[in-house]
């Protein structure tokens, strides 16, 4: 059948109470909530059970402490819950209904990195855009140390908060991996974000992909433009073709618009500076293992403030 309805405001889940809608997928909703008794207002990610797989599927997630849940919310719990960094979501609990698996997570008030490119452009001023950044990569650089890749890094799962900073989010497709060890195989995130290495379906280093997501990331910060994206009337593939030439350029200075073409999201910005520019062009190198890696951009100039962040093209 069709998509069942949600949970709506003021229903009742387990014991907190559903106050508004914070983002809904194809198998989740995320709901801001409350709990009943003290008050706490949390963000639910309610996971859609799926039809139940046999009784060899459902043990094969061995001794964890959220065994209750599907395999697909045990996998995103049982990382999140093994993180511990300020500038990634914290998962206070879990419990499930009869039709959802659900992840409580801190709630982050104010909004993702989506959100802030298409209505508040004109609170990424540099400063800010290096501040958030450089937390990120703090973030992922730390994931990467824990031997976890998020697989999935993009603006929609970049939350900021005014006071506390990023919160980096959606563990869903969240793997871990063995340091020189085996690469990665499973497809997973968005195909604006995706590696070369991912479009060409090679073995993967988690870290990589991830790397060369957080180029995406920075490139849409500054210009509020995708660096690839899917040109009206072209055929899929050709984006394809430009992600695995590292075929992008930013935009021409100032009024955002045409410039090199890019998907065009919030409204037009000041050009970025050579540093970004610098930084930028490391991530998004074609061949991941000349690729930066996150410990060394927390050491580019463009995150040292060695250089200013409106410093003139050379
Ligand atoms: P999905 O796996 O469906 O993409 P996410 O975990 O990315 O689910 O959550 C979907 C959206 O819900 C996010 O893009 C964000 O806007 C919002 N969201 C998720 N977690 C939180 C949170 N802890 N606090 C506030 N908003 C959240
Ligand atoms: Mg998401």
């Amino acid at each position: 059948g069709g998509a069942a309805a949600s949970p709506a405001v003021n229903e009742t889940v387990g014991p907190y109470i559903i106050l508004k809608t914070l983002g809904s997928g194809a198998f989740s909703h995320v709901k801001l909530a409350v709990h009943a008794r003290d008050g706490v207002r949390v963000a639910i990610k309610m996971l859609e059970k799926t039809p139940p797989k046999s009784h060899h599927a459902a043990a094969a997630g061995g001794a964890s402490a959220h065994a209750h849940l599907a395999t697909q919310a045990r996998n995103e719990a049982s990382i999140i819950s093994s993180l511990n960094h300020p500038n990634i979501v914290r998962l206070l609990t879990t419990f499930e209904t009869d039709r959802y698996s659900c992840l409580v997570l801190e709630y982050v008030p104010n909004s993702d990195l989506y959100d802030l490119i298409t209505n508040h452009p004109a609170s990424l001023t540099p400063e800010f855009v290096r501040r958030i950044f450089r937390e990120l990569v703090s973030a992922v650089a730390y994931l990467h140390a824990q031997n976890i890749a998020h697989c999935d890094l993009k603006i929609e799962n970049i939350l900021v908060d005014s006071d506390t900073g990023v919160k980096v989010t959606d563990f869903g497709l969240a793997q871990r991996f063995v340091p020189d060890g085996p690469l990665l195989t499973t497809r997973c995130g968005s195909e604006e974000y995706a590696a070369p290495e991912l479009i060409q379906a090679l073995p993967y280093d988690g870290r990589k992909i991830d790397v060369w997501a957080l180029g995406i990331v920075l490139f849409t910060l500054l210009t509020n433009e995708m660096p690839f994206t899917h040109r009206p009337g072209e055929r899929p593939r050709r984006m394809f073709h430009r992600i695995a030439r590292g075929d992008y350029a930013f935009p021409l200075g100032g009024g955002g618009g045409g410039g090199g073409g890019g998907g065009h999201i919030g409204g037009g910005r000041q050009p970025a500076g050579a540093m970004a520019k610098d930084l930028v062009r490391r991530m998004l190198t074609t061949n991941p293992a000349k690729r930066i890696t996150a410990e060394e951009i927390l050491r580019h100039p463009y995150l040292t403030g060695e250089g200013s962040v409106l410093e003139p093209e050379p």
